[in-house]
């Protein structure tokens, strides 16, 4: 499109109405408006698409986004016409006379932007028409989906490669959230970066308030975290598996919550309808295995919570991070036991993969073990995994309510020896009734009740004895032997502490007390009664106009603009010009709207 140059942040402040760049933002865009290749590491909700739109709105042609989402492509361009700028979208989801209007619009010279499927983007004809127009830059995001090691590889990604050879002179910009170091090399390899500069991000999301408890009763734990901290919120609960998404989907429905279900075994139909009602409407709790999440762009996701334990840091971090992606407080909220670590164990050792991958794999899950069972700062050992420094945040339930540790050298041998003279041929139920003297059948059937460890542990409750036993294995101390139904058994480790030569440190795992009440703000509580009104107001105004043009609520405005403007009251068009996000082409659109309910919301009654 042509359009006299500007400068950055002069299309930062009129198109998209923010006031200042974030972070690294304004050398991304300087380099690769420059004509400079970037390789972009940045967590979600760092700001990653504005790396790329305002470039290809200050070069000449059109900038080309690659992205493998497709049924969030939609929304991505309806956002972007509603600031004003041309946008549209090439995938299999569209008829052929769609298709050709699109690329009529682009030979025209029409397009900002062209969001184009990757395995679309690489066939003849559709190079072919790139090459008879100008472009301003490839954008290649979610660019972690050429990792085969990594968690979301798309295949079609590593066709990719032809857009250098093809188009040398056009800048390429990949982003990722996915940081760690074996990903970043395998980006740059296989999509030819190797001149590009890279800008990596802290991967801090401070508004998110880490927290990992206990496993007791995980349903009702889930639906009280749920009903006393996210009443009404948009929110994603993840399951392993796709029996226990469903299952957990219509229980909480059965309780009142507006859930949904999705997983890869349900019928694309389902799924996408699924997936359009969490985007489109307010407060749906999406409960999905990981087939569900990469590039929701949904900004106002209140809470991420896991019922099963992630595969690694890398993977938690990516689910976890799409709470809260506006900035506003968010909860990343988790249920961890000794069956899931035991079960994270077996899926690894007995999958078919190789050893080498195997051993990665244990190591990844060591990491996320030490992240559940740290006494410290959640977030210093988040960040930490992925090679920043910091000091303890305040914001994680480490930090908020600092566990007691203990030495637990006498437990852990207790157990170790209870482990050992039951025959490592049982599993911690069992031994943990043998340690509390519980003289069952099972028992006494096995002659346990007659062992000098039977009773020795009396005095400790299972719900902490179970936490022993997880830290055992968490440690290294027990390890659970899938080829005899998860039989515990000693560990060349464990010798030390049973011969007492070695201490062991733990977290004090006590029966659950009622939740302090959370001492967090939330949006709401940010503002004040009268204010609370006006917010209110500005959202059921914002609710019509979604509907009305059938797009996302936040595509309209963002629930900060609107908290924003209850906060400041603008009292005329050039006071809300200064509001955040609101842009010339918003401002002409709803300036009017605004101002009216900002003026009469003290008189107006409903
Ligand atoms: P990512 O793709 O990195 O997850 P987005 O590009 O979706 O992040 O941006 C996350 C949110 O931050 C969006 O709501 C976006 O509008 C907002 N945002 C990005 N950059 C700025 C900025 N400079 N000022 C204010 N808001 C911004
Ligand atoms: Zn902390």
């Amino acid at each position: 499109m042509t359009r006299p140059a500007s400068g950055a942040l002069e299309v930062l402040r009129k198109t998209f109405g923010y006031p200042a760049f974030r972070g690294p933002q304004q050398d991304i865009i300087s380099h690769v408006s420059g004509g400079g290749d970037a390789l972009v590491l940045m967590p979600t909700g760092g700001g990653k698409s504005l790396c790329y739109q305002v470039p290809s709105l200050i070069r000449e042609g059109t900038g080309v986004v690659v992205s493998p989402l497709i049924a969030l492509m939609q929304d991505q361009v309806a956002a972007l016409e509603l600031l004003g700028v041309g946008a549209a979208f090439l995938n299999s989801s569209q008829d052929a006379q769609t298709a050709r209007a699109v690329e009529n619009a682009l030979l025209a010279g029409k397009l900002d932007l062209l969001y184009v499927a990757p395995e679309r983007l690489t066939t003849p004809r559709c190079l072919e028409l790139l090459s008879k127009c100008p472009i301003a830059l490839f954008a290649i995001d979610e660019a972690h989906c050429v990792s085969q090691w990594g968690h979301d590889f798309r295949p079609e990604y590593l066709q990719l490669s032809i857009l250098h050879e093809q188009f040398p002179n056009v800048p390429r910009i990949a982003l990722t959230a996915t940081a760690d170091p074996q990903t970043r090399t395998e980006i740059v390899s296989r999509l030819a970066l190797e001149e590009a500069r890279i800008f990596v991000s802290s991967f801090d999301r401070p508004n998110i308030h880490y927290a990992i408890v206990d496993k007791q009763d995980p349903r009702a734990q889930l639906l009280r975290f749920i009903r006393e901290e996210h009443a009404g919120d948009a929110g994603i609960v993840y399951c392993l598996s796709r029996r226990k998404v469903d299952e957990t989907a219509a229980w909480l429905a059965g309780q009142g919550i507006n859930a949904l279900p999705y997983h890869a075994g349900m019928d694309a139909d389902s799924r996408r309808d699924h997936q359009a009602r969490f985007q489109r409407e307010e407060g749906v709790v999406m409960v999905a295995t990981i087939a569900f999440g990469m590039g929701i762009d949904k900004p106002d996701v209140r809470f991420v919570a896991h019922l099963d334990l992630p595969k690694s840091i890398e993977g938690y971090y990516q689910e976890t991070g799409r709470a809260g992606r506006d900035g506003l407080p968010a909860d990343a909220w988790m249920t961890y036991g000794l069956a899931d670590l035991v079960l994270q164990r077996r899926l690894i050792d007995q999958s078919e993969a190789s050893e080498e991958f195997k051993r990665v794999s244990g190591s990844k899950l060591d990491a996320l073990l030490g992240l559940c069972e740290t006494a410290g700062c959640r977030r210093v050992r988040l960040l930490g995994y992925f090679g920043e420094q910091g000091g303890p945040c305040g914001n994680c339930d480490t930090c908020l309510e600092p566990p007691e540790t203990y030495d637990a050298t006498d437990e852990a041998r207790k157990a170790l020896s209870a482990i050992y003279r039951t025959g490592q041929r049982f599993g911690a139920v069992h031994v943990i009734d043998v340690l509390r003297g519980k003289g069952g059948d099972r028992v006494s059937r096995w002659g346990h009740d007659k062992l000098g460890v039977f009773g020795i542990g009396a005095e400790i409750d299972e719900v902490a004895w179970r936490g022993v036993f997880r830290q055992l294995v968490a440690l290294g101390f027990v390890h659970v032997d899938h080829e005899s139904h998860g039989a515990l058994k000693l560990t060349a480790a464990s010798r030390a502490v049973l011969k007492g030569e070695q201490s062991v440190e733990m977290r004090r795992v006590v029966a659950r007390k009622r939740a302090a009440p959370a001492t967090r703000v939330t949006a709401a509580a940010a503002l004040s009664g009268e204010e609370v009104n006006l917010f209110d107001r500005l959202k059921a105004w914002r609710a019509a106009e979604a509907r009305s043009q059938s797009v996302p609520a936040y595509v309209v405005l963002h629930d900060s603009t609107l908290a924003e403007i209850a906060r400041r009251r603008p009292g005329d068009l050039d006071a809300l010009a200064t509001i955040g996000g609101i842009g010339a082409k918003k401002l002409e659109k709803y300036g009017a709207a605004l101002l009216g309910l900002v003026s009469g919301h003290v008189v107006e009654s409903p």
